[in-house]
C-alpha cells in the first residue's frame, strides 16, 4: 500500500474527526456567510504527484475553494427551488458514503430493503397507494424522463410496438400534451427520442393562471381521433406554483387513450399539509410521477422518487440483462433494472434518516413554514412602492417585478444587488411576458427574521436601482 494511503488508514477516526470539525464550523456559520459569492475561478492547480494525505486535502481545499463556496444550503438561498439538508439528512449522507454500497441490486445486503422502506415511506407521506412502486433517481429531470420512457413504452403497447426492441422510430410522430411544463419535459423528449417539437402546449385557464384549462385539454385529446397520447400535468409550477387539476385530467381518461404522468416535483409536499393538501388530490390516479427529494424533503443533493403504476413496462424498458447481473424475474426486480442507472449508491440514506427523525409532523411543519414565509413576503412585496407581485402567493414561491420599467437588464441588475449584499440569493424569469425574479422557500431553516432580511436588501436594492 502506498505510504500515504497506509498512513491515512492508521488515522481514520482521527481524519474523520478533522472532517466532522470543519463540517461543523461551516453549518454553524452558514446563517451568517454571504448567502452567494461571485464564483472565482481560481485557475487549475496542476495534479500532485506525490498526494498530501487526507489532512492534506481537507487544508488546501479549506484555503482554496471553501470560501467561494454559496450558502445555498442556508435560509436565505431563494434561488430556483432549493432545499438544504437537515441534520439527520447529512448524517445518512456521510454513511451512504461511509458503507459505500452499491444498490444496483440486493447483492449480499439488506440495503436495496432500506431503500424500499424509504419507498414505502414516501409513498405513504404523499397519499399515493401501494399500486404504486418506486425507485430512487438522482434529481427530478431523471425522474420525468424515467416516467415519459414508461409512457413511451406504453404508447407501443397500445400501438402494437415494442418500443424497447424497435426504438422509438417505430412508433411514428407522438403527442404529448401539457400546459405549463417545466423545462426538464422537453429536455426529457428530447433524449427519449420522442422530439421535443412533439410536445403541445395546451391553453391555460384564463386569470393569471398557470394551470392547464381542463376543457382546452379535452378538445385538444378529442383532435387527435383516438390515438393514443402523453398528457403531462403539472402539480407545482417554477413561477407561479399552480396545479392543474388532477382529478379532472385523470377523470378524462374514461374517454380518451392517453398516459398520465405528474410532475410534482415540489408540489408534492402539498400532500404533507392539511390546508393544502387539495392541490394535489388525484395524484394517486397518475401512471407515473415525479417527486424531488432534494428540494422540500431537504436531504442533500442529489436525490429524487420516480413513481409508476406499471412496473412491467419499466422493466421493458430499463432491464440490463446479463448472466453476470442476473435477470429480471418474477418478484421484485432489482433496482438496476428500473432506472437508467446500473451502479447506484444508497440515495435513500438521508431521506430514510430524516423521516425516521423528524416523522411526518416535522416535515409538515418545515412545508407549512415555508408557506406562511412565502405569504408574508409576498405581502410585504405587495406593500413597497418600488415592487410589483405579478401573481399570488400560491404555495411557497414569490413572483415579483420592478413597478417602473421591468427591463430585463433593470430587474438583473436588482437580483445581481440583492446577490451582491450577500443578504439572499434570487434568481429571474420571464412571467406572462415580464421580466421577474422568483423568491422560492423549501429551506429548513428559513424563519421570520430571515424574511425581514430578504425585504431590507430588496428595498435597498430597489431603491438604489
Ligand atoms: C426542479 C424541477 C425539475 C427539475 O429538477 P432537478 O432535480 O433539477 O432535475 C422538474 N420539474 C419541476 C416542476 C421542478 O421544480
Amino acid at each position: 500500500m502506498h505510504r500515504t494511503l497506509a498512513d491515512d488508514l492508521a488515522r481514520l477516526p482521527e481524519l474523520l474527526q478533522s472532517a466532522r470539525d470543519f463540517a461543523a464550523g461551516e453549518l454553524t456559520g452558514l446563517a451568517a456567510r454571504p448567502v452567494a459569492r461571485p464564483g472565482g475561478d481560481l485557475g487549475r492547480a496542476p495534479l500532485p504527484v506525490e498526494g498530501a494525505g487526507a489532512d492534506g486535502a481537507l487544508a488546501r481545499f479549506a484555503k482554496r475553494w471553501a470560501p467561494g463556496f454559496s450558502g445555498s444550503a442556508g435560509p436565505r438561498y431563494l434561488g430556483f427551488v432549493t432545499g438544504g439538508a437537515t441534520p439527520a439528512s447529512i448524517t445518512g449522507d456521510w454513511l451512504t458514503s461511509a458503507y459505500d454500497q452499491n444498490l444496483s441490486g440486493a447483492a449480499g445486503s439488506s440495503a436495496a430493503a432500506l431503500e424500499r422502506e424509504t419507498l414505502a415511506w414516501l409513498r405513504e407521506l404523499f397519499g399515493l397507494d401501494a399500486e404504486h412502486s418506486g425507485a430512487f433517481v438522482t434529481g427530478a429531470t431523471v425522474s420525468n424522463t424515467v416516467g415519459l420512457a414508461i409512457a413511451r413504452e406504453w404508447l407501443g403497447e397500445r400501438l402494437g410496438v415494442d418500443v424497447s426492441r424497435a426504438g422509438a422510430a417505430a412508433l411514428g410522430p407522438v403527442d404529448v400534451l401539457s400546459g405549463s411544463p417545466h423545462s426538464s419535459v422537453p429536455k426529457a423528449l428530447s433524449v427519449l427520442g420522442m422530439g421535443r417539437d412533439r410536445l403541445r402546449r395546451v391553453p391555460l385557464l384564463p386569470g393569471n393562471r398557470e394551470a392547464v384549462d381542463v376543457a382546452a385539454l379535452d378538445a385538444a385529446l378529442a383532435g387527435l381521433d383516438g390515438r393514443p397520447a402523453i398528457v403531462v400535468a403539472n402539480a407545482g409550477t417554477v413561477n407561479t406554483v399552480d396545479f392543474d387539476d388532477l382529478r379532472a385530467i385523470a377523470a378524462l381518461k374514461e374517454r380518451y387513450d392517453f398516459w398520465l404522468h405528474v410532475d410534482a416535483a415540489f408540489g408534492a409536499f402539498a400532500a404533507l399539509s392539511p390546508a393544502h393538501a387539495h392541490l394535489v388530490a388525484g395524484l394517486d390516479l397518475a401512471d407515473s410521477i415525479c417527486v424531488d427529494l432534494h428540494k422540500w424533503l431537504n436531504v442533500p443533493y442529489d436525490a429524487a422518487v420516480q413513481f409508476t403504476r406499471r412496473r412491467d413496462l419499466q422493466v421493458a424498458v430499463f432491464h440490463n440483462a446479463s448472466p453476470y447481473l442476473g435477470l429480471p424475474s418474477g418478484g421484485e426486480p432489482d433496482f438496476l433494472h428500473l432506472t437508467p442507472e446500473n451502479s447506484r449508491r444508497l440515495r435513500a440514506l438521508p431521506a430514510w434518516f430524516s423521516l425516521v427523525a423528524y416523522g411526518r409532523d416535522g416535515h409538515r411543519e418545515i412545508v407549512e413554514r415555508d408557506v406562511a414565509l412565502a405569504r408574508g413576503l409576498g405581502e410585504d412585496i405587495a406593500d413597497l412602492p418600488a415592487l410589483r407581485l405579478l401573481a399570488p402567493v400560491r404555495l411557497n414561491v414569490v413572483c415579483f417585478t420592478l413597478a417602473e420599467e421591468p427591463t430585463r437588464e433593470r430587474v438583473d441588475s436588482l437580483a445581481d444587488a440583492v446577490a451582491a449584499s450577500g443578504e439572499a440569493f434570487l434568481t429571474p424569469t420571464v412571467y406572462d411576458g415580464v421580466p421577474a425574479l422568483r423568491a422560492a422557500f423549501s429551506n429548513w431553516r428559513t424563519t421570520d427574521a430571515d424574511t425581514r432580511r430578504v425585504l431590507d436588501a430588496l428595498a435597498a436594492a430597489s431603491a438604489a436601482l
